[in-house]
């Protein structure tokens, strides 16, 4: 007699209840596992209980998987760590107007951009042309198919990068802008431009120009042939990464060049 058929025997002469079978008894770890509350924030999910995977019974082995509520955490992980977070529901292609032929135009190119992703994005335009919408728009539909983005507002962060050019902290805080897989500049070179925002400019596009794995979307007043007035080795990286590039003169004449 082995020794299971032992241990079957002196549980059955031990009590009523039958010998648990190996399925039985592999189920009753699948529930174990299944049961415990995980610490997960974000989001309740009743499939997980917020662990983040479950158990199931496969090929007689506990084998865990990943519940599908992680896609949503990430992205929603990814949305908060973005600095977009609170713009994304309000600037979506959704609800972009598109009156006017430009718009429409303005509007398609963006969305060929989220589904093509070739090279940089640059919208050139005045103010209150919806340039922002329309990347942040790109934005949110990047970080939705799970690509981590950052937004940089020019004259809010280049101010700050600017005062540590020539310290020993500058690298540490200007390299996870020049790493991010999608780094948005918004308004790019707004106000007036000094010597220190081209160097930062410079740096920053550069390093990025250097690394054609990563995406750079920019919007700007400024042209790109503003930009390569100004500084033409500047002006020049961004134009040769640029594999979408729509320009606004006043708000009538988009055009793709
Ligand atoms: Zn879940």
């Amino acid at each position: 007699m082995s020794l299971s058929e032992t241990l079957d025997k002196i549980m059955k002469l031990a009590g009523d209840s039958e010998p648990m079978s190996d399925e039985e008894y592999l189920q009753m770890r699948v529930d174990g596992y299944n049961s415990y509350k995980g610490g997960l924030d974000l989001i309740d999910c009743p499939k997980c209980l917020n662990r983040g995977d479950y158990a199931v019974a496969e090929d007689g082995r506990v084998v865990i998987k990943e519940c599908s509520c992680m896609t949503k955490r990430r992205a929603m992980r990814r949305m908060k760590r973005s600095g977009l977070e609170d713009v994304i529901s309000r600037y979506t292609f959704a609800n972009y107007q598109t009156k006017e032929d430009w718009q429409k135009q303005a509007k398609e190119l963006c969305e060929r951009y989220t589904r093509e992703k070739n090279g940089w994005l640059v919208i050139s335009g005045n103010s209150g042309t919806g340039k922002t919408h329309l990347c942040t728009a790109v934005c949110g539909t990047l970080i939705k198919q799970g690509t981590d983005v950052r937004y940089f507002l020019w004259r809010t962060q280049a101010p700050t990068l600017k005062a540590l050019a020539n310290s020993v902290d500058y690298e540490n805080a200007v390299r996870p802008w020049k790493e991010v897989k999608v780094l948005y500049i918004d308004d790019f070179l707004k106000g007036t431009v000094t010597d220190a925002d081209i160097n930062l400019a410079f740096d920053l596009l550069n390093a990025r120009y250097n690394r054609t794995d990563l995406i750079t979307i920019i919007s700007s007043e400024l042209t790109i042939e503003d930009i390569l007035t100004r500084d033409e080795a500047l002006g020049s990286r961004i134009y040769e990464r640029v594999g979408v590039y729509i320009k606004t003169v006043g708000k009538k004449n988009w055009r793709l060049s």
